[in-house]
């Protein structure tokens, strides 16, 4: 995120129904939320029922104050109230260091959780929203569209760019296993190209296989965290965005994790 590019990173979107409109993460600030919703009201008359939020992280559902005065569900993950009063003010401070352009940012915490499923319906347009255990952050959502086979993986799928792990190692790996069921026929990952998700979806396994059986090993061996740091940071260099940036924090927040297995 940077005042260059406004905060807008992420894949962030909306599913039409007969009747009405999904919107699915609105991005890192009100801008980003107004622009949106501009492109809603361009693309359809149809009104917005919905705003759907995937998971904490600013860079998804930050612009979600651009939709306050409308009549919308707003719905997001079972622990995403209690992670967006735990993290949001921290958010809010770092994106107004990052632009003043920022600072009219607020976050907006959900009306409905959802546990483990929730099927809504925008009208012949049925939506299934799944709340996820662990993975990228303890609060991932995932919505199926389906008419149209899509799924909208959000964070736990990353294309061409380093995954930030913010949740649990094993637990991503873990839904990795089962998220492309075979009705899903389009990916919407968080980052990066829409797809059928297989070849990312490896891709981002290869990653946090390799970087789970090295934290594995350096914790077995008894070396402490900067030491496997020191040994894992060039590790498992890929050609990906973001290498730099993130690899060493994701070695860090899996050892922190897998020491106490
Ligand atoms: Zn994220």
């Amino acid at each position: 995120m940077s005042a260059a590019n406004c905060g807008a990173i992420a894949n962030i979107g909306f599913i039409v129904g007969d009747e009405s409109v999904a919107v699915i993460d609105t991005g890192t600030t009100r801008q980003q939320g107004l622009a949106l919703r501009e492109a809603v009201a361009s693309a359809t008359s149809r009104p917005v029922s919905h705003l759907i939020a995937t998971h904490v992280h600013p860079d998804h559902c930050f612009g979600h104050a651009a939709f306050s005065d409308l009549p919308v569900h707003s719905i997001g993950h079972r622990n995403l109230p209690r992670a967006l009063a735990e993290r949001g003010p921290f958010y809010l401070e770092q994106l107004a260091e990052i632009s003043p352009d920022f600072s009219d940012t607020a976050y907006v915490p959900p009306d409905k959780t959802v546990s483990d499923t929730m099927r809504i319906d925008l009208g012949n347009r049925p939506l299934l929203l799944k709340a996820w255990p662990p993975a990228h952050t303890d609060n991932d959502l995932t919505i199926f569209d389906e008419r149209a086979g899509l799924l909208w993986a959000a964070d736990l799928l990353f294309a061409g760019r380093l995954p930030t792990l913010d949740g649990s190692l094993t637990g991503w790996l873990a839904a990795l296993e089962i998220l492309l069921s075979p009705d899903v026929r389009h990916v919407v990952p968080g980052h990066g190209p829409v797809s059928d998700g297989v070849a990312a979806l490896l891709d981002e396994r290869a990653y946090l296989t390799r970087l789970h059986d090295g934290v594995r090993a350096a914790i077995d061996e008894g070396l402490d965290i900067s030491a496997t740091l020191a040994r894992l940071e060039n590790d498992n260099q890929l050609d990906w965005l973001l290498f730099d940036t993130n690899h060493g924090r994701n070695v860090v927040a899996a050892y922190t994790e897998l020491e106490w297995e």
